[in-house]
């Protein structure tokens, strides 16, 4: 099955809104194991849609158009699409009935003339309802039995409307179903964990590996084409099981929707852990990335973000000496502030970041770059030193993310080892 996506509307052509509903739609398309060969944007202009709706349907079995479905002139999808396949447009009644409903319950008694216009239909269509506007989505079956989904721009109608109405319905199309598993993986840069399964994807057909990388992380999904869903896991799990072996501790998750902060919050409440964090170039990220987790409050009470050599020394107890002989940004100060924050506040665990995050500040001996990051628990400190590339943000996203998996490793050698 091939899927064409079409996005209708000048102001995406300029620029003024993002095309996210591409986006979305490219990314439930692949999930649904459904191929995109190709993606366009259209303006609101007659025979430009017309040829694009046509091109269209020559090289794809299913199109899916968002936008162009509202009241207004310049909206043009659905009379355009029933002109390319030879259809009427027809009044449809239920369609009629619920735009005034819609209008009864937000309160507005005075229907815009130009609403009527959204109670025609393309004869033959199936209406998918939307109950959070007025435009009703339309599924055609063409002549040739090619499948034409118009859908509203706005995402918040568009998104309710494909996942309760259009998914089931291309489920039952699709022959068979799409398993996969994510193996989420900290440590290593793309191309390095690449190399380590080189073999692995080598002549790869079913299932397949799709890496996918994050600053600081690397995701490979493992994706299977089955009968159901108990035959996609037998496929998917050996090669998952490799991946395991393969990249061992530094596997943080394998569950989609979790991140490396939930591993880590649900480690330290697993083990009765407190933690409290000392950040520097990070300016807060970092336990910000902790709070970012529901009940986070059962592990975090407080975080310092000491950016001078006076904050450090005032609240961490970093002393004098260390950074007048060592530099703010060394491992001996990363020590004493992962110890001090946690010492001063009588917690567990501390987690310092010390680093120059530039443009500027770098020298030959500490480039731009250079972080240094401890982890103090439980009466044992490690420190490490990196030397991270990008710009400030993203050695600032990178520098947290090795904090938190460096956490992570502590808690894993000292409790479960
Ligand atoms: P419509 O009236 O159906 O053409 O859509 C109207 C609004 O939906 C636009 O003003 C945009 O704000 C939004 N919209 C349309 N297309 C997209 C798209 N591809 N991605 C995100 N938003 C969109
Ligand atoms: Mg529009």
């Amino acid at each position: 099955m091939i899927v064409e996506l079409i996005s209708v509307g000048t102001e995406l052509l300029l620029g003024n809104t993002i095309n996210t509903n591409a986006n979305y739609l490219a990314r439930m398309c692949a999930k649904l194991g459904i191929s995109n060969f190709y993606q366009i944007t259209v303006g609101d202009n007659e025979d430009r849609l017309f040829n694009v709706i046509k091109t269209a349907l020559s090289r794809a079995d299913i199109l899916i158009l968002t936008g162009g479905l509202g009241p207004t002139e310049d909206d043009l999808t659905k009379e355009v699409t029933a002109r390319v396949i030879g259809r009427r447009l027809v009044e449809d009644l239920d369609v009629k009935k619920s735009i005034s409903e819609y209008f009864r319950k937000s309160n507005r008694k005075d229907i815009p003339e130009n609403n009527w216009k959204q109670t025609y239909v393309i004869e033959g269509s199936t209406v998918i309802e939307n109950h959070n506007g007025t435009a009703p989505g339309l599924l055609i079956t063409t002549d040739d039995k090619k499948l034409i989904i118009l859908l509203p721009g706005p995402p918040r109608e568009l998104i309710p409307m494909f996942e309760n109405s259009v998914v089931p319905y291309l489920r039952k199309l699709m022959p068979g179903t799409f398993y996969s598993e994510t193996i989420k993986i900290c440590g290593f840069g793309e191309s390095q964990a690449v190399t380590i399964i080189e073999d692995l994807i080598e002549g790869q057909s079913n299932p397949t590996i799709a890496p996918y990388a994050k600053p600081g992380e690397v995701h490979f999904r493992v994706t299977a084409s089955a009968r159901d869903e108990e035959e996609g896991i037998d496929l998917v799990r050996p090669l998952v099981n490799e991946l395991r072996k393969r990249f061992k501790d530094n596997i943080f998750t394998t569950k989609e929707e979790e991140n490396l902060e939930d591993v880590v919050v649900s480690l330290l409440e697993k083990y009765n852990l407190k933690l409290t964090t000392a950040e520097s170039c990070t300016g807060g990220l970092l336990s910000g990335r902790i709070i970012n987790v529901p009940g986070a409050s059962s592990v975090f009470d407080e975080g310092f973000i000491t950016y001078s050599n006076d904050a450090k020394e005032k609240y961490l107890g970093v002393d004098r000496e260390t950074l007048d002989k060592y530099g703010a940004v060394s491992k001996e100060t990363a020590i004493m502030m992962a110890e001090g924050a946690a010492m001063s506040t009588g917690k567990d665990a501390g987690l310092a970041i010390t680093g120059i995050a530039g443009p500027d500040g770098g020298t030959l001996k500490k480039p731009v770059g250079l972080v240094y990051i401890a982890c103090y628990l439980r009466g044992k400190v490690q420190v490490e030193k990196f030397n991270f590339n990008g710009d400030r943000q993203t050695i600032r996203e990178r520098a947290v993310i090795h904090a938190l998996n460096m956490l992570r490793l502590s808690i894993i050698n000292q409790y479960e080892k």
